[in-house]
Protein backbone atom coordinates (compact mmCIF):
# COMPACT_ATOMS: atom_id res chain seq x y z
CA UNK A 1 0.00 0.00 0.00
CA UNK A 2 1.51 3.27 -0.60
CA UNK A 3 0.93 5.87 1.86
CA UNK A 4 0.56 9.38 1.83
CA UNK A 5 2.92 10.58 4.14
CA UNK A 6 6.05 9.76 6.22
CA UNK A 7 4.69 10.75 9.52
CA UNK A 8 1.45 11.95 11.07
CA UNK A 9 2.06 14.88 13.62
CA UNK A 10 -1.13 16.11 15.63
CA UNK A 11 -0.49 19.35 17.25
CA UNK A 12 0.85 22.59 15.20
CA UNK A 13 2.02 23.89 18.45
CA UNK A 14 5.40 25.21 18.36
CA UNK A 15 7.12 21.60 18.67
CA UNK A 16 4.26 20.17 15.94
CA UNK A 17 5.47 23.62 13.77
CA UNK A 18 8.87 22.85 14.53
CA UNK A 19 8.96 19.00 13.58
CA UNK A 20 7.32 19.80 10.26
CA UNK A 21 9.45 21.59 9.58
CA UNK A 22 12.42 19.42 10.37
CA UNK A 23 10.58 16.15 8.29
CA UNK A 24 10.44 18.69 5.37
CA UNK A 25 14.34 19.38 5.63
CA UNK A 26 15.47 16.24 5.82
CA UNK A 27 12.51 15.02 3.09
CA UNK A 28 10.17 13.39 4.66
CA UNK A 29 7.01 14.39 4.09
CA UNK A 30 4.22 14.91 6.79
CA UNK A 31 0.99 16.01 7.46
CA UNK A 32 0.67 18.40 10.16
CA UNK A 33 -3.00 18.50 11.95
CA UNK A 34 -4.68 20.89 14.63
CA UNK A 35 -8.09 20.52 16.27
CA UNK A 36 -7.91 24.71 16.17
CA UNK A 37 -8.05 27.65 14.03
CA UNK A 38 -4.06 27.50 12.97
CA UNK A 39 -3.73 31.78 13.22
CA UNK A 40 -4.12 34.47 15.64
CA UNK A 41 -3.57 32.09 18.96
CA UNK A 42 -2.63 35.17 21.47
CA UNK A 43 0.32 33.95 23.88
CA UNK A 44 2.27 36.91 24.85
CA UNK A 45 5.37 34.36 26.27
CA UNK A 46 8.88 34.35 24.91
CA UNK A 47 10.80 31.75 24.94
CA UNK A 48 14.72 31.27 26.35
CA UNK A 49 16.40 29.50 23.30
CA UNK A 50 19.67 27.66 23.95
CA UNK A 51 22.36 27.25 21.56
CA UNK A 52 21.09 24.17 20.73
CA UNK A 53 17.90 24.95 19.74
CA UNK A 54 19.14 27.78 17.93
CA UNK A 55 21.11 25.65 16.12
CA UNK A 56 17.95 23.84 15.20
CA UNK A 57 16.21 26.91 13.54
CA UNK A 58 19.27 28.04 11.64
CA UNK A 59 19.09 24.41 9.92
CA UNK A 60 15.33 25.34 9.00
CA UNK A 61 16.08 28.57 7.53
CA UNK A 62 14.46 30.57 10.21
CA UNK A 63 17.71 33.10 10.75
CA UNK A 64 17.04 34.94 8.12
CA UNK A 65 12.75 34.98 8.89
CA UNK A 66 13.38 36.00 12.72
CA UNK A 67 16.06 39.22 12.03
CA UNK A 68 15.73 41.80 14.17
CA UNK A 69 13.82 39.61 16.51
CA UNK A 70 16.27 37.46 18.16
CA UNK A 71 17.70 38.85 21.57
CA UNK A 72 21.08 37.31 22.32
CA UNK A 73 21.14 36.92 26.27
CA UNK A 74 25.05 37.56 27.54
CA UNK A 75 24.35 36.15 30.86
CA UNK A 76 22.51 34.78 33.17
CA UNK A 77 22.06 36.13 36.84
CA UNK A 78 20.36 34.32 39.75
CA UNK A 79 19.94 35.36 42.86
CA UNK A 80 17.56 34.42 46.13
CA UNK A 81 15.50 37.26 47.39
CA UNK A 82 12.40 38.95 49.34
CA UNK A 83 10.88 41.85 48.75
CA UNK A 84 12.93 45.42 49.16
CA UNK A 85 15.99 43.30 49.18
CA UNK A 86 17.74 40.56 46.62
CA UNK A 87 21.20 39.03 47.70
CA UNK A 88 24.14 39.83 46.58
CA UNK A 89 25.42 36.38 46.82
CA UNK A 90 24.71 35.60 43.44
CA UNK A 91 25.01 33.15 40.38
CA UNK A 92 26.00 34.07 37.13
CA UNK A 93 25.88 32.34 33.74
CA UNK A 94 28.08 33.15 30.75
CA UNK A 95 29.63 31.75 28.01
CA UNK A 96 33.36 32.49 28.72
CA UNK A 97 34.32 29.85 26.33
CA UNK A 98 32.71 31.18 22.74
CA UNK A 99 32.46 34.51 24.08
CA UNK A 100 29.59 34.02 22.68
CA UNK A 101 25.46 34.38 23.74
CA UNK A 102 24.30 31.54 26.13
CA UNK A 103 21.08 31.46 24.25
CA UNK A 104 18.58 33.79 22.50
CA UNK A 105 15.34 35.33 23.48
CA UNK A 106 12.24 35.41 20.96
CA UNK A 107 8.37 35.75 21.43
CA UNK A 108 6.04 33.27 21.57
CA UNK A 109 4.16 35.17 18.72
CA UNK A 110 6.97 36.01 16.42
CA UNK A 111 8.68 32.11 16.79
CA UNK A 112 5.15 30.79 15.50
CA UNK A 113 4.60 33.44 12.90
CA UNK A 114 8.04 32.43 11.71
CA UNK A 115 7.15 28.69 11.78
CA UNK A 116 3.80 28.87 10.71
CA UNK A 117 4.70 30.82 7.08
CA UNK A 118 7.57 28.62 6.30
CA UNK A 119 5.52 25.27 6.86
CA UNK A 120 2.72 26.80 4.37
CA UNK A 121 6.06 27.39 2.36
CA UNK A 122 6.43 23.86 2.00
CA UNK A 123 5.85 21.46 -0.32
CA UNK A 124 6.44 18.92 1.68
CA UNK A 125 3.81 19.82 4.60
CA UNK A 126 -0.03 19.41 4.77
CA UNK A 127 -1.61 21.61 7.64
CA UNK A 128 -5.75 20.69 7.84
CA UNK A 129 -6.54 22.45 10.63
CA UNK A 130 -8.91 23.19 12.52
CA UNK A 131 -9.72 19.08 12.61
CA UNK A 132 -12.02 16.43 14.33
CA UNK A 133 -10.26 13.07 14.69
CA UNK A 134 -12.79 10.45 14.06
CA UNK A 135 -10.70 7.88 14.69
CA UNK A 136 -6.98 6.35 14.77
CA UNK A 137 -6.42 3.19 13.44
CA UNK A 138 -2.93 1.44 14.07
CA UNK A 139 -2.59 -1.74 12.29
CA UNK A 140 0.04 -4.02 11.53
CA UNK A 141 1.66 -1.92 8.48
CA UNK A 142 0.69 1.44 9.07
CA UNK A 143 -1.26 4.34 10.79
CA UNK A 144 -5.01 5.56 9.60
CA UNK A 145 -5.76 8.62 11.51
CA UNK A 146 -9.60 9.15 10.01
CA UNK A 147 -11.46 13.27 9.83
CA UNK A 148 -14.43 13.96 8.70
CA UNK A 149 -14.19 13.95 5.16
CA UNK A 150 -10.37 12.22 4.66
CA UNK A 151 -8.82 9.43 5.65
CA UNK A 152 -4.79 9.62 6.40
CA UNK A 153 -1.77 7.08 6.08
CA UNK A 154 1.35 7.00 7.32
CA UNK A 155 3.84 4.62 8.97
CA UNK A 156 4.34 6.73 12.23
CA UNK A 157 2.60 9.17 13.98
CA UNK A 158 3.57 11.83 16.25
CA UNK A 159 1.65 13.10 18.96
CA UNK A 160 2.90 16.91 20.25
CA UNK A 161 -0.56 17.65 21.26
CA UNK A 162 0.07 19.32 24.54
CA UNK A 163 0.18 18.75 28.65
CA UNK A 164 -3.23 17.03 27.79
CA UNK A 165 -2.06 14.72 24.69
CA UNK A 166 -5.56 12.99 23.63
CA UNK A 167 -2.65 10.67 21.75
CA UNK A 168 -1.07 9.65 25.34
CA UNK A 169 -4.19 8.73 26.80
CA UNK A 170 -5.37 6.77 23.47
CA UNK A 171 -1.93 4.68 24.43
CA UNK A 172 -2.71 4.16 27.58
CA UNK A 173 0.76 5.96 28.53
CA UNK A 174 0.47 6.72 32.08
CA UNK A 175 1.94 10.29 33.47
CA UNK A 176 3.54 11.44 36.57
CA UNK A 177 1.91 14.26 37.31
CA UNK A 178 2.48 16.84 40.01
CA UNK A 179 0.41 20.35 40.70
CA UNK A 180 2.89 22.99 41.92
CA UNK A 181 -0.45 24.94 43.29
CA UNK A 182 1.20 27.82 41.45
CA UNK A 183 0.77 29.76 38.30
CA UNK A 184 2.95 32.20 36.24
CA UNK A 185 1.70 36.02 35.07
CA UNK A 186 3.72 37.21 31.46
CA UNK A 187 4.02 40.16 29.70
CA UNK A 188 6.71 42.28 28.47
CA UNK A 189 7.71 46.13 29.38
CA UNK A 190 9.77 48.42 27.75
CA UNK A 191 12.35 49.93 30.35
CA UNK A 192 14.60 53.51 31.24
CA UNK A 193 17.85 51.74 31.28
CA UNK A 194 19.49 49.49 28.82
CA UNK A 195 19.39 45.82 30.23
CA UNK A 196 22.58 44.42 27.99
CA UNK A 197 21.57 41.60 27.24
CA UNK A 198 21.06 39.95 31.12
CA UNK A 199 18.38 37.62 32.58
CA UNK A 200 18.07 37.83 35.98
CA UNK A 201 15.87 34.98 37.87
CA UNK A 202 15.09 36.33 41.30
CA UNK A 203 13.39 33.54 43.84
CA UNK A 204 11.14 34.54 46.33
CA UNK A 205 9.27 32.83 48.59
CA UNK A 206 6.30 32.43 46.29
CA UNK A 207 8.28 31.10 43.16
CA UNK A 208 10.56 33.00 40.82
CA UNK A 209 10.66 35.86 39.08
CA UNK A 210 12.13 36.10 35.64
CA UNK A 211 13.14 39.00 33.70
CA UNK A 212 14.38 38.04 30.31
CA UNK A 213 15.85 40.73 27.52
CA UNK A 214 13.76 41.12 24.56
CA UNK A 215 14.82 43.53 21.52
CA UNK A 216 14.34 46.97 21.90
CA UNK A 217 15.12 47.28 25.02
CA UNK A 218 12.00 45.97 26.45
CA UNK A 219 11.91 42.53 29.03
CA UNK A 220 9.51 39.31 29.19
CA UNK A 221 8.74 38.78 32.61
CA UNK A 222 7.85 35.14 34.43
CA UNK A 223 6.58 35.40 37.45
CA UNK A 224 5.87 32.37 39.82
CA UNK A 225 3.80 32.43 42.73
CA UNK A 226 1.01 30.71 44.73
CA UNK A 227 -2.40 30.47 43.03
CA UNK A 228 -4.04 32.96 44.39
CA UNK A 229 -1.35 35.77 44.51
CA UNK A 230 -1.33 35.60 41.04
CA UNK A 231 -4.71 35.68 40.54
CA UNK A 232 -4.75 38.96 42.53
CA UNK A 233 -1.89 40.39 40.54
CA UNK A 234 -3.73 39.40 37.49
CA UNK A 235 -6.49 41.29 38.86
CA UNK A 236 -4.65 44.87 39.70
CA UNK A 237 -5.34 47.90 37.92
CA UNK A 238 -1.97 48.64 35.26
CA UNK A 239 -0.34 51.31 37.65
CA UNK A 240 -0.57 49.06 40.65
CA UNK A 241 0.89 45.59 38.89
CA UNK A 242 3.86 48.06 37.61
CA UNK A 243 4.23 48.83 41.48
CA UNK A 244 4.49 45.88 42.73
CA UNK A 245 6.69 44.31 39.80
CA UNK A 246 9.07 47.24 40.96
CA UNK A 247 9.41 46.59 44.19
CA UNK A 248 10.28 43.01 43.31
CA UNK A 249 13.12 44.09 40.73
CA UNK A 250 14.18 47.07 43.09
CA UNK A 251 13.81 49.59 40.02
CA UNK A 252 16.38 47.72 38.42
CA UNK A 253 16.24 49.07 34.63
CA UNK A 254 14.63 52.76 36.07
CA UNK A 255 10.91 53.86 34.50
CA UNK A 256 8.95 50.47 32.79
CA UNK A 257 5.90 50.40 30.67
CA UNK A 258 3.69 47.78 29.72
CA UNK A 259 3.81 46.68 26.18
CA UNK A 260 1.44 44.62 26.47
CA UNK A 261 -1.55 41.92 28.32
CA UNK A 262 -0.92 40.07 31.31
CA UNK A 263 -1.30 35.77 30.71
CA UNK A 264 -1.26 33.53 33.30
CA UNK A 265 -0.78 30.04 33.51
CA UNK A 266 -1.41 26.99 35.78
CA UNK A 267 2.13 25.42 37.09
CA UNK A 268 2.35 21.61 36.63
CA UNK A 269 4.75 18.61 36.15
CA UNK A 270 4.29 15.88 33.82
CA UNK A 271 6.30 13.72 32.44
CA UNK A 272 5.13 9.87 30.54
CA UNK A 273 6.11 7.33 32.03
CA UNK A 274 6.90 6.07 27.83
CA UNK A 275 7.48 8.39 24.99
CA UNK A 276 6.62 5.74 22.99
CA UNK A 277 3.99 2.91 21.33
CA UNK A 278 2.84 0.71 18.60
CA UNK A 279 3.65 3.14 15.65
CA UNK A 280 3.08 6.24 18.01
CA UNK A 281 6.43 8.64 19.42
CA UNK A 282 5.23 11.59 21.73
CA UNK A 283 7.24 15.01 21.43
CA UNK A 284 7.20 17.99 23.54
CA UNK A 285 5.02 18.80 26.16
CA UNK A 286 2.98 15.67 25.25
CA UNK A 287 5.57 13.87 26.44
CA UNK A 288 7.19 16.34 29.31
CA UNK A 289 5.52 19.31 30.61
CA UNK A 290 8.51 20.86 33.43
CA UNK A 291 8.22 23.92 35.44
CA UNK A 292 9.13 27.21 33.58
CA UNK A 293 11.93 28.48 36.08
CA UNK A 294 14.27 26.83 33.60
CA UNK A 295 12.97 27.93 30.54
CA UNK A 296 13.46 24.47 29.20
CA UNK A 297 10.25 23.43 28.28
CA UNK A 298 10.08 24.34 24.69
CA UNK A 299 13.95 23.87 24.42
CA UNK A 300 13.58 19.86 25.08
CA UNK A 301 10.47 19.68 22.54
CA UNK A 302 13.06 20.90 20.31
CA UNK A 303 15.82 18.36 21.20
CA UNK A 304 12.78 15.45 21.00
CA UNK A 305 12.66 16.63 17.35
CA UNK A 306 16.22 16.98 16.67
CA UNK A 307 16.67 13.07 17.83
CA UNK A 308 13.18 12.06 16.43
CA UNK A 309 14.01 12.83 13.06
CA UNK A 310 17.48 12.10 12.71
CA UNK A 311 16.67 8.52 13.38
CA UNK A 312 13.61 8.79 11.16
CA UNK A 313 15.94 9.91 8.25
CA UNK A 314 18.35 7.34 8.93
CA UNK A 315 15.92 4.39 8.78
CA UNK A 316 14.52 6.24 5.51
CA UNK A 317 17.96 6.04 4.09
CA UNK A 318 17.86 2.21 4.93
CA UNK A 319 14.76 1.30 3.47
CA UNK A 320 13.33 0.49 7.05
CA UNK A 321 9.82 0.92 8.52
CA UNK A 322 9.79 4.11 10.21
CA UNK A 323 7.05 3.58 12.51
CA UNK A 324 8.59 0.85 14.12
CA UNK A 325 12.35 0.62 13.65
CA UNK A 326 13.39 4.20 15.23
CA UNK A 327 11.17 4.26 18.20
CA UNK A 328 13.17 2.12 20.67
CA UNK A 329 16.22 4.20 19.95
CA UNK A 330 14.04 7.49 20.35
CA UNK A 331 12.81 7.08 23.98
CA UNK A 332 16.35 5.77 24.69
CA UNK A 333 17.92 8.44 23.36
CA UNK A 334 15.69 11.32 24.24
CA UNK A 335 13.84 10.16 27.91
CA UNK A 336 16.51 10.56 30.60
CA UNK A 337 16.89 14.12 29.44
CA UNK A 338 13.64 14.78 29.87
CA UNK A 339 13.48 13.13 33.93
CA UNK A 340 16.47 15.05 34.78
CA UNK A 341 15.23 18.28 34.11
CA UNK A 342 12.39 17.59 35.55
CA UNK A 343 13.72 16.59 38.38
CA UNK A 344 16.12 19.47 39.00
CA UNK A 345 13.53 22.08 38.31
CA UNK A 346 11.11 20.64 40.62
CA UNK A 347 14.11 20.10 43.61
CA UNK A 348 14.66 23.76 42.66
CA UNK A 349 11.39 25.23 42.70
CA UNK A 350 10.64 23.29 46.29
CA UNK A 351 14.23 24.67 47.42
CA UNK A 352 13.88 28.07 46.71
CA UNK A 353 10.17 28.61 46.98
CA UNK A 354 9.50 28.80 50.51
CA UNK A 355 10.80 31.11 53.26
CA UNK A 356 12.11 28.64 55.57
CA UNK A 357 15.56 30.68 57.37
CA UNK A 358 18.06 27.69 57.18
CA UNK A 359 17.17 27.12 53.75
CA UNK A 360 17.42 30.46 52.86
CA UNK A 361 21.05 30.65 54.30
CA UNK A 362 21.64 27.36 52.73
CA UNK A 363 20.89 27.98 49.29
CA UNK A 364 22.53 31.76 49.37
CA UNK A 365 25.50 30.25 50.53
CA UNK A 366 25.25 27.36 48.08
CA UNK A 367 24.37 29.60 44.58
CA UNK A 368 27.76 31.74 45.38
CA UNK A 369 29.84 28.37 46.28
CA UNK A 370 28.26 27.12 43.02
CA UNK A 371 29.13 30.65 41.20
CA UNK A 372 32.99 30.15 42.51
CA UNK A 373 33.11 26.66 40.62
CA UNK A 374 33.86 26.59 37.19
CA UNK A 375 33.36 23.02 37.06
CA UNK A 376 30.03 22.69 38.50
CA UNK A 377 29.02 25.68 36.45
CA UNK A 378 29.89 24.08 32.81
CA UNK A 379 28.28 20.78 33.53
CA UNK A 380 25.03 22.58 34.45
CA UNK A 381 25.76 25.13 31.28
CA UNK A 382 25.64 21.76 28.61
CA UNK A 383 22.88 20.28 30.16
CA UNK A 384 20.59 23.40 30.29
CA UNK A 385 22.10 24.10 26.52
CA UNK A 386 21.24 20.77 25.13
CA UNK A 387 25.01 19.72 24.44
CA UNK A 388 25.63 17.29 27.70
CA UNK A 389 25.58 13.71 26.28
CA UNK A 390 24.85 12.59 22.49
CA UNK A 391 23.93 15.84 20.85
CA UNK A 392 21.33 14.76 17.44
CA UNK A 393 23.46 16.99 14.58
CA UNK A 394 20.68 19.03 14.10
CA UNK A 395 21.39 20.94 17.42
CA UNK A 396 24.94 21.53 16.13
CA UNK A 397 26.37 24.01 14.23
C1 LIG B 1 4.92 30.72 31.64
C2 LIG B 1 5.73 29.80 30.75
C3 LIG B 1 6.96 30.22 30.27
C4 LIG B 1 7.73 29.36 29.47
N1 LIG B 1 8.97 29.77 29.05
C5 LIG B 1 9.74 28.91 28.33
C6 LIG B 1 11.06 29.29 27.91
O1 LIG B 1 11.56 30.39 28.17
N2 LIG B 1 11.81 28.38 27.20
C7 LIG B 1 11.33 27.15 26.92
O2 LIG B 1 12.06 26.34 26.32
N3 LIG B 1 10.09 26.77 27.30
C8 LIG B 1 9.28 27.62 27.99
N4 LIG B 1 8.02 27.24 28.36
C9 LIG B 1 7.49 25.92 27.94
C10 LIG B 1 6.97 25.98 26.50
O3 LIG B 1 6.16 27.12 26.31
C11 LIG B 1 6.20 24.70 26.18
O4 LIG B 1 7.02 23.60 26.52
C12 LIG B 1 5.87 24.64 24.68
O5 LIG B 1 5.15 25.76 24.28
C13 LIG B 1 5.07 23.36 24.40
O6 LIG B 1 4.74 23.34 23.04
P1 LIG B 1 3.93 22.11 22.42
O7 LIG B 1 3.82 22.43 20.96
O8 LIG B 1 4.53 20.81 22.84
O9 LIG B 1 2.50 22.14 23.11
P2 LIG B 1 1.30 23.16 22.92
O10 LIG B 1 1.77 24.55 22.74
O11 LIG B 1 0.36 22.90 24.04
O12 LIG B 1 0.61 22.73 21.54
C14 LIG B 1 -0.24 21.62 21.44
C15 LIG B 1 -1.06 21.75 20.17
O13 LIG B 1 -1.84 20.57 20.00
C16 LIG B 1 -3.16 20.92 19.63
N5 LIG B 1 -4.03 19.83 20.09
C17 LIG B 1 -4.31 19.48 21.37
N6 LIG B 1 -5.14 18.41 21.39
C18 LIG B 1 -5.38 18.09 20.09
C19 LIG B 1 -6.16 17.08 19.45
N7 LIG B 1 -6.86 16.19 20.17
N8 LIG B 1 -6.21 17.04 18.11
C20 LIG B 1 -5.51 17.93 17.39
N9 LIG B 1 -4.74 18.93 17.93
C21 LIG B 1 -4.70 19.00 19.26
C22 LIG B 1 -3.39 22.25 20.33
O14 LIG B 1 -4.42 22.99 19.69
C23 LIG B 1 -2.03 22.92 20.18
O15 LIG B 1 -1.91 23.62 18.97
C24 LIG B 1 7.23 28.08 29.16
C25 LIG B 1 5.98 27.66 29.63
C26 LIG B 1 5.22 28.51 30.42
C27 LIG B 1 3.88 28.04 30.94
Amino acid sequence: MKLDYDVIIVGAGLVGLTAALTCAHKRLRAALLDAREIDSRPDKRASALTIGSYNLLGHLGLHSKLEGRLQPMNKMHIADAHIGKISPLALEFMDTKSDGPTGYMVENEQLRGALLTAARDSAAIDIVAPIHIQNIARTASHVTVSLDNQDLNAPLLIAADGRNSSLRELAKINCLTKNYNQKAIVTSFAHERPHNGVAYQYFYAGGPLALLPLTGNRMSIVWSDGASAIDAAMALPETDFVCELQRRMNQLLGDIVLCGPRQSFPLSLQIAQRYTDHRLALIGDAAHAIHPLAGQGLNLGLRDIAALIELLHAAKGRGLDLGTAPLQDYEAWRINDAKLLSATTDILNQLFSNDIAPLRHARRIGLSMVNNLSRSKSVLMKQAAGTAGHTPKLLTT
